[in-house]
């Protein structure tokens, strides 16, 4: 009989109950015992480790966050910090882990694995910049919370036949502005791994308005080197040359607390249950994610210190629709 622990770490992301639902329910079916970690790798330091059965995760799969809670955890990058979680494991007899998370959080899981403990990953973050998992868990959910901020900026823009701005989440990946400027309609998108000129964005408003268009959308990435700061004190700066201002709406954290969508507490609860079968085979060291429709496993070695960049097809299918 196996005992395991599970943990959600990093940005919490709609799904995460889900997964850790299933990841209890379907070891619980092996026979094993179950464990969760309170607050993320901090809770493994501290040993804020408890005993899950079926009913501590039941009416938790339509919430989102995480019933675990989640932290960052800087002792946790350094391997003394990671000693003493290997400790703290061995001491409650768990004999395998599982960190639901993003890159930080699964760069955590690589060096914890390599010092010695079996752990496995489950691809959650609401950026979906994680290689080695076509879509992560939360991410369908957060574009559909972006998509909704933007029809409604629409109605509005549109009465009084304003340029708008939409900033979403994205560090270092753009998948989310990208995805959701394409199905909100948006004259120009702006994201991290291309370079935009501003001189640009405002030509494109302007052509928008000679040809008719009552309202024009402009969704950036917050980690565009243009977002949504600079290219409000690009439009001010030049007020007078370009003849319009645009009103920003920055979304932020509200894109994370959605209740998670259909696709997201599926996409979850298979993740689950791949994490407790990979632990069934002994596969250890591996991010379960999905790819081309299937549950995968890819070593946390070939993931660790990438990001995962934007489709280039879906770039050129946006110039095209703009
Ligand atoms: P998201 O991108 O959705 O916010 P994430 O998992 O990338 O999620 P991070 O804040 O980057 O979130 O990482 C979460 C935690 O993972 C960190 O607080 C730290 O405890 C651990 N972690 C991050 N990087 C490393 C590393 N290089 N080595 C060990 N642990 C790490």
């Amino acid at each position: 009989m196996k005992h395991v622990a599970v943990l959600t770490s990093g940005g919490d992301a709609p799904g995460m109950n889900a997964a850790i639902r299933s990841v209890v329910r379907c070891g619980v079916a092996k026979g094993w015992k179950m464990f969760g970690v309170r607050n993320g790798f901090r809770g493994l330091i501290t040993g804020n480790i408890v005993e899950m059965n079926t009913r501590d995760v039941g009416g938790i799969i339509q919430k989102g966050g995480t019933i675990l809670g989640s932290a960052r955890c800087e002792e946790f990058k350094t391997e003394e910090g990671r000693y003493q979680a290997i400790r703290e494991l061995r001491q409650k007899g768990i004999d395998a882990l599982i960190v639901i998370g993003g890159n930080g959080s699964q760069t955590g899981s690589y060096y914890l694995n390599n010092q010695g403990f079996p752990v496995v990953g489950i691809a959650s973050t609401i950026d979906n910049d994680l290689c080695g998992s076509e879509m992560t868990i939360g991410v369908d959910t957060a574009l559909n919370i972006a998509l909704e901020a933007i029809d409604r900026l629409k109605v509005t823009a549109s009465s009084h036949q304003r340029a708008f701005l939409l900033e979403v989440m994205g560090r270092d990946c753009g998948y989310l502005a990208l995805m959701v400027g394409i199905a909100g309609g948006a004259e120009y998108i702006l994201i991290p791994e291309i370079e935009t000129d501003p001189e640009q964005v405002a030509k494109t408003l302007r052509l928008a308005y000679e040809h008719g268009k009552t309202h024009a959308l402009i969704v950036v990435a917050e980690g565009a080197k243009y977002n949504a700061e600079a290219l409000i004190a690009f439009f001010e700066k030049h007020e007078d040359r370009l003849g319009f201002k645009i009103r920003a709406t920055i979304l932020g954290h509200v894109q994370r607390g959605g209740t998670p969508g259909a696709f997201d507490r599926n996409l979850a609860s298979r993740l689950g249950h791949g994490a407790i079968e990979a632990i069934d085979r002994e596969e250890y060291g591996v991010l379960v994610g999905l790819n081309q429709s299937k549950i995968t496993t890819t070593p946390l070695e070939e993931i660790v210190g990438k990001i995962k960049s934007v489709s280039m097809e879906m770039v050129e299918l946006a110039h095209i629709l703009d």
